[in-house]
C-alpha cells in the first residue's frame, strides 16, 4: 500500500494553502498516540493545534457521537435540536454568559464576534456603519477569514491590499497596540474610544510570533499576560465603552491549566468569548486537519447578545447534532477528568523535567499547562528548531515549530511516562542536532 512519502507527493501536487505540517501521513489515532500509514507510532505533543485535548478517539467522546450519527446526524437549522438547546444552556451557565451563536470554524466564531460588536456599536454607540474599529494587539491570530485575517499583523505585512481595513493598527496614528501594556492601550482610547467597538485578545496568545512573518522578528510564541492587564483591561473598557472579547479558540478547554485561559486572572469577565477547537475536539481518525464535526462558539452577555436577529448568523452544518453530542460529552470529561487541574499538574512535571534534563541551546521557555513554547538559540552551525522538530519526529514525537521555537501542546489526557518521554527524546534531539 503507498507508503507516506507517495502521499506527501500527492498532497504537494494538489493541495494548496494549509500549514507546512511536517511529513507525516496519518492512518489512525488513539488517546495521544499516532500511527502513520508506515505502521509507525508517535507521541502527539501538536493535538492538531490544540484541538485534540481530550485525546483521540476518547470513549465516552466517540460514543455519543456515533450514537447521534445513527439517531439524528443533522438539525440545527432547519428543525430545533434539544442537544443544542442542552449544550447553550449547560455552557452559557458554567462560565456566566447568557446565550451564544454558534459556527463551525474558530475564525467564524471571532467573524461572528465582530459581526455582533460592529452591530452593537451602531445600534447603542452611535458608531456609523462600517467604521466601528475592532482593535487587537500586536502578535495575535484570530484566523484567516476575510474579516478575521486583517486582526493580525501578518495582515500588513503580506495580505493588507486584499483584505478590509479593521484593524490590527490603532484608527487614527497607526499603532501597534502591544499584548499586555496597558498604557499604550489607554492613551489609545482616550483619543479613539468613540470609534472602537470592541477590543478583542487573546487572554493567552497561542501563535504569538508565528504569524508575524520572518526571523527577524524575535517573539516567543505562547505568551501569559503580565499580571493584572486583564484586569485593567476590563476597568479601561468599561470606563470607555468598549467591548471586551476573549479569544479562547487555541487557549481555553483547559489548555493553560484553566476551563478558560482568562480564569487565571481574578475579577475579569468579557462581554463576549468565542471558542474553537477542543469544543468537538475528538475525532475517530486524524489526518492533520482539525474538525471532525466542528463546532465553534461565541458566548456573550445579553445586552450584547440580544443585538442579533434571526438569520444573521447561522450555517447550514452549524449546531449539527452530532457537534453537540459530541460538545456535551466533551465538557463532561472536562469536569469529570478534572481536566484543567490535571494539566496545570502535567505543566509542572514537564517545566521540571526540561530543567534537569537542560537541554543546550534554549533561550527560553515560555508558557504553562500544556502549552509551551520552547525558544531555541539557532546561532550555532546546524542548530534550528525545525531541524530539532525534524529528528523529534524521527525519533517518534510530533512536536509544533515556527521560525526558532518548539510549540508543546499535547493531549491534556496524555499519560505522565509519555510526557516524560517526549521531554527526553526533545532534549537529546537538541543535543544531536549541531553539525
Ligand atoms: N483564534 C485563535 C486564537 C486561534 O488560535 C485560531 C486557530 N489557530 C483561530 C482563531 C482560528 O480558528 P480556525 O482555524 O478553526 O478557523
Amino acid at each position: 500500500s503507498p507508503n507516506t512519502q507517495y502521499w506527501v507527493e500527492k498532497r504537494a501536487q494538489h493541495v494548496r494553502g494549509g500549514f507546512p505540517a511536517f511529513p507525516v501521513a496519518v492512518e489512525s489515532a488513539k488517546g495521544h498516540i499516532i500511527t502513520d500509514v508506515d505502521g509507525k507510532d508517535y507521541i502527539d505533543f501538536i493535538s492538531q493545534f490544540a484541538v485534540m485535548n481530550f485525546g483521540y478517539s476518547h470513549p465516552n467522546i466517540t460514543k455519543a457521537a456515533v450514537d447521534q450519527i445513527y439517531k439524528m446526524p443533522l438539525s440545527g437549522t432547519a428543525h430545533i435540536s434539544p442537544l443544542y438547546a442542552q449544550f447553550a444552556e449547560r455552557i452559557t451557565k458554567k462560565f456566566g454568559f447568557d446565550s451564544i451563536v454558534t459556527m463551525l470554524s474558530g475564525s467564524e466564531a471571532v467573524e461572528s464576534a465582530v459581526k455582533i460588536a460592529r452591530k452593537w456599536a451602531y445600534t447603542k454607540k452611535n458608531i456609523p456603519e462600517n467604521e466601528a474599529w475592532i482593535l487587537t494587539t500586536d502578535q495575535c491570530y484570530h484566523g484567516l477569514t476575510l474579516a478575521t485575517m486583517p486582526l493580525a499583523t501578518v495582515v500588513a505585512k503580506n495580505f493588507g491590499q486584499h483584505v478590509p481595513k479593521v484593524g490590527p493598527f490603532t484608527p487614527t496614528g497607526d499603532k501597534l497596540i502591544q499584548y499586555g501594556d496597558i498604557d499604550i492601550l489607554a492613551e489609545t482610547f482616550k483619543q479613539d474610544g468613540h470609534r472602537i467597538a470592541a477590543f478583542l485578545v487573546e487572554a493567552v496568545q497561542g501563535w504569538a510570533g508565528l504569524v508575524y512573518g520572518g526571523v527577524d522578528s524575535f517573539y516567543p510564541s505562547t505568551r501569559f499576560p503580565p499580571k493584572g492587564y486583564l484586569k485593567a483591561v476590563q476597568d479601561l473598557c468599561k470606563e470607555h465603552n468598549i467591548l471586551l472579547i476573549f479569544d479562547e479558540v487555541q487557549a481555553g478547554y483547559g489548555r493553560t491549566g484553566k476551563d478558560l485561559s482568562y480564569q487565571h486572572a481574578e475579577g475579569v469577565q468579557p462581554d463576549m468569548v468565542t471558542l474553537g477547537k477542543a469544543v468537538t475536539g475528538d475525532r475517530e481518525r486524524a489526518d492533520l486537519e482539525p474538525g471532525f464535526y466542528p463546532m465553534s462558539v461565541v458566548m456573550g452577555k445579553s445586552h450584547v447578545m440580544d443585538v442579533v436577529q434571526k438569520s444573521e448568523i447561522l450555517s447550514t452544518f452549524g449546531a449539527c447534532p452530532v457537534a453537540c453530542a459530541v460538545a456535551l460529552a466533551a465538557l463532561d470529561v472536562l469536569e469529570e477528568e478534572k481536566i484543567s487541574e490535571r494539566t496545570h499538574r502535567l505543566g509542572l512535571l514537564l517545566e521540571k523535567t526540561l530543567k534537569e534534563l537542560n537541554p543546550p541551546h534554549v533561550i527560553e521557555l515560555r508558557g504553562g499547562g500544556l502549552f509551551y513554547s520552547l525558544v531555541i538559540d539557532e546561532s550555532t552551525a546546524g542548530v534550528t528548531a525545525r531541524r530539532a522538530a525534524a529528528l523529534t519526529t524521527l525519533r517518534g514525537v510530533l512536536v509544533g515549530c515556527g521560525f526558532n521555537r518548539l510549540r508543546f501542546s499535547p493531549p491534556l489526557t496524555i499519560t505522565e511516562e509519555d510526557l516524560v518521554k517526549a521531554i527526553r527524546v526533545i532534549s537529546q534531539a537538541l543535543r544531536d542536532i549541531e553539525y
